[in-house]
């Protein structure tokens, strides 16, 4: 259950950070939250390029000749930079229906979720995944979990540059935090519209977008959300189509 609470604070903020954790340990943090606030791009892309070697060590890889391999080399044909984002892609064999993008270009799709979905519908997740870290989600995220880890102490403590001074155990503790991540109502709504312009750049087919949404509800019902604040991907769905209708 704790991870649980990680996770809410996470996408809560910082006002939410306060209210799960302890309050005499956040009242410690306090000079950390301040420099966690101002941990510019390059750290965050530092910070996340570790996460990547971290959770690729950790994850099985689908190698690169392997079926799914193969298919979401040709899901992502043509689609090696995104808005300025350089892209690295792979598969995690994993039954998971999940898929994460990182500061650094990481973008890594679940086998569990390329069994579920079509092409398209890969390609709307992949869109949503990317935009969160284009609108700054992700670094909002990394941030305040940042400050929440225990990775803050060991860079507080030595005083070097956070993206440098953390260990192995933390970079993965640090690294599950950023796949777990949980985004509020609004960014997630502003992802799935950044996903829908993605479709539209690329020239996919944008009925992927209500697809994998309608696909989601269906897994996982209308009112599985975990946080009072995540929207149901149903009424996500409904938004989509109404962007498209336009
Ligand atoms: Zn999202």
């Amino acid at each position: 259950m704790k991870k649980l609470v990680m996770v809410a604070a996470v996408a809560l903020g910082l006002s939410g950070v306060a209210q799960a954790f302890d309050f005499g340990t956040v009242m410690s943090a306090g000079a950390d939250l301040m420099k966690s606030a101002t941990l510019g791009d390059a750290e965050v892309q530092a910070m996340a390029a570790q996460a990547r070697v971290a959770l690729d060590q950790k994850n099985k890889i689908a190698p690169a000749n392997s079926a799914y391999g193969k298919r979401l080399k040709q899901i992502v044909k043509g689609m090696d930079s995104e808005d300025g984002l350089k892209l690295d892609f792979k598969v995690y064999q994993s039954p998971e229906v999940n898929a994460f993008a990182m500061a650094d270009g990481t973008v890594r799709v679940y086998s569990g979720l390329l069994d579920k979905m079509t092409d398209d519908e890969v390609r709307f997740v992949i869109g949503h995944e990317i935009g969160h870290v284009k609108l700054g989600h992700s670094k909002k995220a990394m941030q305040v979990s940042y400050a929440a880890s225990s990775a803050r102490k060991a860079a507080a403590g030595s005083g070097n540059s956070v993206a440098v001074s953390l260990s192995q155990s933390e970079i993965g503790d640090f690294a599950e935090q950023m796949v777990n991540a949980q985004f509020s109502q609004s960014q997630e709504s502003d992802a799935d519209a950044y996903g829908v312009d993605f479709l539209k750049r690329h020239n996919y087919k944008l009925q992927g977008a209500p697809a994998a949404l309608r696909k989601l509800a269906a897994l996982y019902g209308n009112d599985s959300s975990l946080l009072a604040s995540h929207p149901a991907p149903g009424a996500r769905a409904d938004k989509v189509e109404k962007m498209l209708a336009k």
